[in-house]
């Protein structure tokens, strides 16, 4: 056992292996497969984790999630790593040498996460002899329109060993000015949203409307729910209750039998967000009465909001404060109402969720663009706080 093994040990062994991560990154880039049908992506991971020394590798976990398993010196508790690996269906717009060969995109940084985690197992592999705990990799496909946590973990992804404690990282380009390439950006709130879409088809009877007498209006409820829930966003700005869709009818002179609306609810806070979800319910279903209809509810997404543990992220930071005791870990400040996976995790563990700014030079393209890209010589970083709070656990 070396002695002299300390976490800016670590952070310069992270700095000699940047080349290899930037490495992994660019093979995973050419490849992005999308939602459950990461094959090659697979592939790729469990080769990399045999050459890294790595024994205790699941494959095939959900569909074509990894796990990986490596264990510490006492055991008795595990810790939980994610990264998620599926691409987009977008048409990548970049110069990069290293560009998409098959028509998808990770325009979502997922070939970053991907790239890092196993850069974190290369450094907790270099470093075996000090690893306390056992830890576990979790190779998420399908975050892209979620669904995939969920898959991996009805397959047993969080238990044998169980997860105590989990922690999953995501890129951030978005420019701001508290923030610095290489930052690693951190939240006691929720860093992603609760999302609920829906929906909702009211159910009548058909009239010409000379005998509306007749009928039973489905527009007319519809459109008194849409009235109800368009209050709620005007008068609550930390929920959003948005309808982004309304269909019914074919002419001016048939009353029809049915009438569709569609939207989203999204809130940080897990509270309002559920009482949003049952306000909604609420509104439709005495919409639906108030007219003699039935309505039916279909969800289309259904993410629940990511739970930061306080204990969890206050040893996360304290782990960053030390790396880097110049910046230190940055307080994230821009929180957006979008959804992420993790978050599913987040629930079944203590769980702490971070980003890690990588906004290139030169003009901003966000999440999700073709453009999209990441400023590769902070990838290091990453990987070595993830090891870090594996082994400093
Ligand atoms: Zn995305
Ligand atoms: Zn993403």
């Amino acid at each position: 056992m070396s002695v002299n093994f300390n976490i800016s040990t670590l952070k310069s062994q992270a700095e000699q292996i940047s080349e290899q991560i930037i490495g992994y990154r660019r093979l995973f880039h050419q490849i992005p497969e999308l939602k459950m049908e990461t094959i090659l992506t697979e592939q790729n991971i469990v080769k990399i984790l045999k050459d890294l020394g790595v024994t205790e590798v699941k494959q095939g976990v959900g569909g074509h999630g990894v796990i990986a398993i490596i264990r510490g010196t006492q055991g008795g508790k595990t810790i939980g790593v994610r990264a998620d690996c599926d691409g987009l269906p977008i048409k990548e717009e970049t110069d990069l040498p290293f560009k998409s060969t098959n028509g998808n995109m990770h325009a979502c940084g997922h070939d970053v996460h991907t790239a890092t985690a196993l850069g974190a197992i290369q450094l907790i592999m270099q470093n075996k002899e000090h690893l306390k705990y056992d830890v576990k990799f979790i190779f998420q496909p399908y975050e892209e329109g979620g669904g995939g946590a969920k898959l991996m973990i009805e397959d047993g992804a969080m238990q044998n060993p169980a997860v105590d404690e989990i922690i999953a990282m995501h890129v951030h380009v978005k420019p701001n000015e508290n923030y610095a390439v290489g930052d690693v950006l951190v939240s006691s709130e929720p860093t992603s949203a609760g999302i609920y879409s829906y929906e909702a088809t009211f159910e009548g009877k058909q009239a010409h409307v000379c005998e509306s007498f007749t009928a039973i209006n489905s527009v007319h409820a519809a459109c008194t729910a849409v009235a109800e829930i368009a209050k709620i966003s005007k008068s609550n700005k930390d929920i959003v209750n948005a309808i982004t869709l309304a269909h019914g009818g074919v002419r001016n002179n048939i009353i029809p039998k049915s009438c569709t609306i569609a939207g989203s609810i999204r809130a940080f806070d897990a509270k309002l967000h559920n009482g949003a979800i049952a306000k909604f319910n609420q509104i439709v279903n005495e919409s639906a009465s108030k007219f003699g209809c039935t309505v039916s509810v279909k969800k289309t997404t259904d993410l629940v909001p990511m739970n930061i543990n306080k204990t969890v992220y206050e040893k996360f930071k304290n782990i960053v404060n030390n790396m880097f005791p110049a910046r230190g870990a940055v307080e994230l400040v821009d929180r957006d109402l979008i959804g992420e996976d993790f978050a599913t995790f987040s629930n079944l563990a203590p769980a702490t969720h971070f980003f890690l700014h990588a906004k290139p030079q030169g003009e901003y393209y966000p999440l999700h663009n073709a453009k999209f890209d990441v400023d590769e010589s902070v990838l290091h970083k990453a990987s070595a706080v993830l090891a870090a709070f594996a082994l400093y656990n």
